[in-house]
């Protein structure tokens, strides 16, 4: 095989997803445990803490994730490369989140055992599934009571529409818990005291029986062995064509906080999950073996690291091999650059590139170059993997800085918070006030408080009751209709004017009104 086949068909890039507090920072921690790539249980959530401890804003920190600097995290377990890419686990709608798993191959989704599907993963859980991407489910502190499996995979099945298939099934549950029947490899996997106790083969359901006699009680046993059977008979087998295609979710369970069940989800999670796949691009596909170098900006972070004021865009690598002092293209553009210094992320560290290869996340050090979809070839024959999605913005204040003194750094921390993607920054045309629009609310607090803590600016923020942006593709706007008591125009960092309504009613009245002005939800693309 060759260098490239080898290192792409090592590497497995995937996200986690779950509602708050089901345990994504724990199960993150244990794998980098597994990986070596932390020595201590406790230095993930230590980061977290620390964070809070020097900040009141506990919302906030949560929403940034498990710390900023791990955002993205390489390591290796069993041969294999491994890259999780963070998502914010925050309950409102978050850009941030669903621009990552455009660059993520698979995801693993925790479920609480207690307490199901929660809304956050819906939302998340959609997005997967409309890209089809391949989704592994990891059910959560069994050491607890909480749902029947059955009533699990059924909870999966209806409420988010895909095919569940256990790989592994819990012995009990909460203090009655014992461990996981490992089906695919036909052995118990003992838990006891909080950790794991052993591992023991069986050839069938009656050895089960016997071996589990000494540890759990016979109700215990009676219903796991019924549940294997009723499995067996009439669950899905497991696919792994409807995995690759997001239809089927393997299922396992485990106690991420004693790691239990951990190892082994990530030993199947690695021979199960696919490795980088093909992208389509302007050129067709692009395969992750080809020799030309390429990839795309997925996220642009500003103030990574408050000391020295930088600004990373994440790359994700979709083809060909990043080497140290490459040349590369920037299609938006067309001009040629050099990747400057770009940076991998380990657990508590990040480190300058040497090479890496489709799957890797890179950082960029950003002088202001790169947008967030940007596609970056290794060659002159440039093409795109298109835009990432965008979510219109939903609602709109008026924001001004308290100290009229700080208009320098407030017009500094709004245009570079801003080229991150999370907030919209307009203009009023006359009185030239600046108008955010987001797509969540919490989008606007997060900006004010990284205003406040990133450049010293305190704002007065006005809310507006507008709901809808739409961008005048064609027409002018009267005078008369440059505000009125249900839309305004503002104009975008391009200068180019958009119409915000308070709903879908005004939206439509007007449209009904003025047939020769033609509106559009997605701002044209910029050069
Ligand atoms: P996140 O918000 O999804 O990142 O969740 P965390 O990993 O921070 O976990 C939330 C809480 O659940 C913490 O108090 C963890 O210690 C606890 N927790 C995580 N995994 C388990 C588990 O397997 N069993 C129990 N009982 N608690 C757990």
């Amino acid at each position: 095989m060759s260098d490239i086949n080898q290192e792409v068909s090592r590497r497995k890039t995937f996200a986690i997803i779950s509602h708050p507090d089901a345990g994504k920072t724990t199960l993150t921690e244990k794998m980098l445990l597994l990986g070596g790539a932390i020595r201590t249980a406790g230095s993930v959530k230590a980061k977290k803490s620390a964070k809070f401890a020097t900040s009141d804003w506990m919302e906030l920190e949560k929403q940034r994730g498990i710390s900023v600097t791990s955002s993205v995290m390489q390591f290796e377990y069993q041969g294999s490369k491994i890259n999780i890419l963070d998502t914010p686990g925050h309950q409102d709608f978050s850009e941030d989140t669903y621009r990552t798993l455009m660059a993520v191959d698979s995801v693993v989704m925790i479920l609480d055992v207690a307490k199901g599907v929660e809304a956050q993963t819906k939302k998340l859980f959609k997005v997967c599934r409309d890209r089809g991407i391949p989704i592994f489910t990891f059910i959560n502190k069994m050491d607890r009571f909480g749902k029947e499996p059955l009533e699990l995979f059924e909870e999966i099945e209806e409420v988010l529409g895909i095919e569940s298939t256990p790989i592994n099934y819990p012995i009990g549950m909460g203090p009655t818990f014992k461990g996981v029947y490992d089906r695919f490899e036909k052995r118990i996997e003992y838990y006891e005291d909080g950790e794991k106790a052993g591992t023991q083969y069986i050839e069938d359901y009656d050895q089960l029986q016997e071996s589990l006699e000494n540890v759990a009680d016979q109700a215990t046993i009676d219903q796991l062995i019924e549940d294997l059977m009723l499995v067996d008979e009439a669950g899905n087998e497991f696919d792994a064509d409807a995995v690759k295609e997001g239809k089927q979710t393997p299922v396992f369970f485990g106690s991420a906080v004693s790691s239990f069940g951990v190892p082994t989800f990530l030993e199947h999670f690695l021979l199960m999950a696919p490795y980088p796949a093909s992208r389509e691009s302007s050129k067709g596909t692009v395969e992750p073996t080809d020799d030309v170098f390429s990839g795309f900006v997925f996220k642009i972070q500003a103030n990574m690291d408050p000391a020295h004021r930088d600004r990373i865009a994440f790359l994700r690598i979709c083809s060909g091999k990043y080497e140290k002092g490459m040349s590369t293209w920037l299609e938006r553009t067309g001009k040629q650059m050099k990747l400057a210094q770009p940076q991998q992320f380990f657990a508590d560290s990040r480190e300058s590139v040497e090479e890496a290869y489709a799957g890797d996340i890179v950082g960029l050090y950003d002088p202001g170059v790169y947008q967030i979809g940007d596609t970056v070839c290794g060659s002159k024959d440039i093409f795109s993997f298109g835009d990432l999605p965008q979510f219109p913005p939903e609602h709109f204040a008026k924001v001004r800085p308290k100290n009229a003194m700080k208009h320098k750094q407030y017009i500094k921390g709004i245009q570079q918070l801003a080229q991150e993607g999370a907030i919209q920054v307009y203009r009023t045309p006359r009185m030239e006030e600046t108008v955010l629009g987001a797509v969540g609310q919490l989008q606007f607090d997060v900006f004010i408080y990284r205003m406040k803590a990133e450049y010293g600016v305190d704002l007065v923020m006005e809310p507006l009751s507008y709901q809808i942006a739409r961008w005048v593709e064609e027409g002018e706007i009267p005078n008369k209709l440059m505000h009125t008591s249900t839309s305004m125009v503002v104009n975008d960092y391009l200068d180019r004017p958009v119409m915000l309504f308070k709903n879908e009613f005004n939206l439509d009245y007007f449209k009904g009104q003025n047939e020769e002005i033609k509106l559009t939800d997605k701002p044209p693309r910029t050069e």
